[in-house]
């Protein structure tokens, strides 16, 4: 994700929290809900077909990972509130908070990916519901993450604990890129003979690296957004933007101050 607010004057103070800024049509909602029933459909007539989610920042919203790797690093006085997205990007939080890359990359690498903090992260509504429709169809919900093979039963137990019907967890290997492994894997799905209705993503690289794969028509694309980050379109990537909401309370309070 890119934050809104670049420059000297975001440093230490996070990101500004504004309308959803993309030229993407903002219609992800009711393209997905038409493609579960067109699905449905083609499940009714024997046809085994599947969606396939990425989960950190589209399954569930990461913030307070996130922000308690910003804490242990130090940084105590930035809030969930100045978190505007469902899955800050690292470089982001650099950048809009005056981080010292190196130092901070260490301690989010050790405190963002410890297994036993996921059951802070939220279920994404506005997804997570039309994962359980899809499934009460007969779709297949998989879940294609860039999380590492050693996450695979603790991503698992959360989706269970949750109520997210999954059907297939797939990981990557430690070391791959996302990308080419979310790329990778769509391609032995599709070869194995299942029909790839959606890829829903938060990543606008991930869709752009299978766009220059499949091409642009090949398997819509979904990229779930929280209010306040632009899509990177200068990707030129094919999606629609599914927008989901964040707490945004104390933003809204102090501009309203
Ligand atoms: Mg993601």
């Amino acid at each position: 994700m890119v934050g809104l607010a670049t420059g000297a004057g975001a440093v230490g103070r996070g990101v500004e929290i504004g309308p959803l800024r993309t030229s993407l049509p903002t219609n992800g909602g009711p393209v997905l809900d038409r493609l579960i029933n067109a699905l449905a459909a083609r499940v009714a007539r024997g046809e085994p077909c599947a969606i396939v989610w990425d989960i950190d920042g589209t399954i569930v919203d990461t913030r307070r990972r996130m922000l308690a790797a910003i804490h242990a690093y130090g940084r105590t006085d930035i809030s969930l509130e100045q978190l505007c997205d469902t899955a800050p990007h690292t470089d982001d939080v650099v950048r809009d908070f005056g981080l010292d890359a190196q130092r901070f990359m260490k301690v989010w690498e050790r405190v963002f990916w410890d297994a036993s903090t996921f059951g802070t992260d939220r279920p994404i509504p506005e997804v997570v519901d039309r994962m359980r429709r899809a499934a009460s169809l007969g779709i297949r919900n998989i879940v294609l993450t860039g999380r590492n093979a050693e996450l695979r039963a603790a991503s698992a137990s959360y989706l269970q604990r949750n109520g997210i019907p999954f059907t297939t967890l797939l990981c990557k290997e430690r070391g791959q890129g996302t990308v080419a492994h979310k790329v990778e894997q769509l391609g032995r799905l599709a070869a194995n003979g299942l029909h790839l209705g959606a890829f829903v993503t938060d990543a606008g690289r991930e869709i752009a690296g299978i766009q220059a794969v499949r091409g642009a028509s090949a398997l819509p694309c979904v990229i779930v957004a929280g209010r306040g980050r632009p899509i990177a379109d200068g990707a030129g990537i094919t999606a629609h933007v599914l927008p989901v909401a964040l707490c945004l309370s104390a933003i809204a309070g102090k501009r309203r101050a």
